[in-house]
């Protein structure tokens, strides 16, 4: 059950099956298009949707605005250095700028940063220090249907292959993403975290993570990994953290805040270079783009995240809802990651071509049925022409995730996710594919608009 009694309600909006249609017309059949308070269930990301808790609330009227060393930034930094033990701490106002922040000292052209998945803002910030972005996750990983307890590994043998052909002086540093988002929120073992580490000190690569998801990673870490049965998921982070060199981390996941971020690392020098460039771009170091209370809400949601009652409700809800779905017959990614469910829309639609975007089309008719906001991860999102030879390409999978915010949505609501997305399985044979009326030259999935292709061949006939 939850783990939690609710004290603040927000009300849902409901809405017709008729003002949803005209809703997903009016929005060009592109889900971020819909105002939010159109939609019914929004599962359309985990990263900054969390509800704060009634002790996060209390923090923020602690909030001490001092320009420099508000006592916040003092709380925050004690409670980072000891779940993280890391000795620099530097607040930005989320993830991306932390990875900015660090590439931008580390990375430039020739380097290569490998990683098991490299998340989006990950590679671009990457990339754009013109570094090579590389994923060296196992095999498993990128299967839908392996299922194997941490999928979110590294392949030792792919990142030795790396390091060997990029060498070692090219590589500034590696990375590692826990739990691995862009591979369906899988966790790493600490095994495997081991052993990157000793495999890397080899060649006298530092290694940092990409930390947004810590605390689930390391609860994975505690049901599935021998060993750590009987450990505290605070020693198990810790843990994790004592082999690395840094991290960044966004706190909007596993920070249980709307807004927030940070930067770590043990390397002094790095530290410093950093903060100038944080001083140049977010602000004051005991600040970093952050209100004090902000840093307060920040503090108190590093350590409620800890929590193992709300970890195991946390992964188990999004389990559940896998089940519910799998128990129908949906044909889901598994096994379930720790924050999204990722529909295969290719299977679910298999009448529809990529070229008529079915996970789109799938996303807009779970939007219809029930009001459910979900995201497209297929041809929308990284189809496109081939620059060079104008051919169209797409993606491995086309899918739709159904992410979960943390501590909003109840059983029941789950529950009415899982009814409204079979009631869709069920019809699924009447849904049609998409085309595009419009599209921006870069990120088209954001401002696309479609239209269904049965309108068109409707007109056609006309
Ligand atoms: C969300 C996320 C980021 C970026 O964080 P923002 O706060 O959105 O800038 C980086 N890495 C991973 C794995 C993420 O999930």
């Amino acid at each position: 059950m939850e783990p939690f009694k609710i004290k603040v309600v927000e009300t849902i909006p409901q809405t017709s099956r008729r003002e949803r249609r005209q809703i997903l017309e009016e929005a060009g059949y592109n889900l971020f298009a819909i105002p939010a308070d159109r939609v019914t269930i929004d599962l359309l990301t985990d990263s900054g949707t969390a509800a704060m808790s009634d002790r996060q609330w209390a923090g923020i009227m602690l909030g001490d605005e001092s320009y420099a060393g508000s006592k916040n930034y003092y709380h925050f930094e004690e409670t980072v250095r000891e779940i993280f033990g890391y000795k620099y701490v530097i607040p930005t106002h989320q993830g991306r700028v932390a990875e900015n922040l660090l590439f931008s000292v580390l990375v430039k052209k020739g380097t290569a940063v490998p990683n098991n998945i490299h998340f989006d803002t990950t590679r671009a910030n990457v990339e754009f220090n013109d570094g090579l972005a590389l994923d060296c996750v196992i095999d498993a990983g990128l299967d839908p249907n392996a299922d194997l307890p941490f999928k979110g590994n590294m392949d030792l043998k792919k990142l030795e292959g790396v390091i060997r052909q990029t060498g070692a002086s090219n590589i500034p540093l590696c990375l590692m993403t826990i739990t691995n988002n862009s591979g369906g929120g899988q966790p790493v073992s600490m095994e495997n975290i081991r052993k990157t580490r000793k495999l890397l000190d080899q060649y006298g690569i530092p290694l940092y993570f990409d930390a947004c998801r810590f605390a689930e990673n390391s609860f994975f870490i505690k049901e599935r990994e021998t060993d750590y049965r009987e450990r505290s998921i605070l020693s198990i982070a810790r843990e994790i953290f004592s082999y690395g060199d840094g991290c960044t981390m966004s706190a909007k996941k596993d920070g249980l805040v709307n807004m927030g971020g940070f930067l770590c690392t043990n390397d002094r020098e790095l530290s410093q270079s950093i903060t100038n460039l944080l001083i140049l771009h977010e602000g004051f170091p005991t600040y970093g783009g952050l209100a004090g209370r902000d840093l307060e809400a920040m503090a108190v949601g590093l350590r409620e995240v800890l929590d193992e009652n709300y970890l195991s409700f946390r992964i188990r809800q999004v389990q559940s809802l896998g089940d519910m779905l799998h128990k129908r017959g949906v044909p889901i990614l598994r096994p379930t990651g720790g924050h999204a469910i990722y529909v295969n829309a290719g299977a679910f639609l298999p009448h529809i071509p990529r070229e008529a975007f079915p996970a789109q089309a799938l996303a807009c008719a779970f939007y219809e049925e029930g009001g459910v906001r979900g995201v497209e991860i297929g041809s929308l999102m990284f189809g496109g022409n081939d620059k060079t030879t104008g051919e169209a390409k797409h993606p491995e999978l086309e899918m739709v995730r159904l992410a979960v915010p943390r501590r909003v949505y109840t059983t029941r609501h789950m529950q009415y996710v899982a009814e409204t997305i079979a009631a869709v399985y069920e019809r699924r044979e009447s849904i049609q594919g998409l085309e595009i009326v419009y599209e921006a030259p870069v990120l088209r999935h954001f401002t696309a608009r479609l239209r269904p292709l049965e309108e068109q061949n409707a007109k056609v006939r006309n």
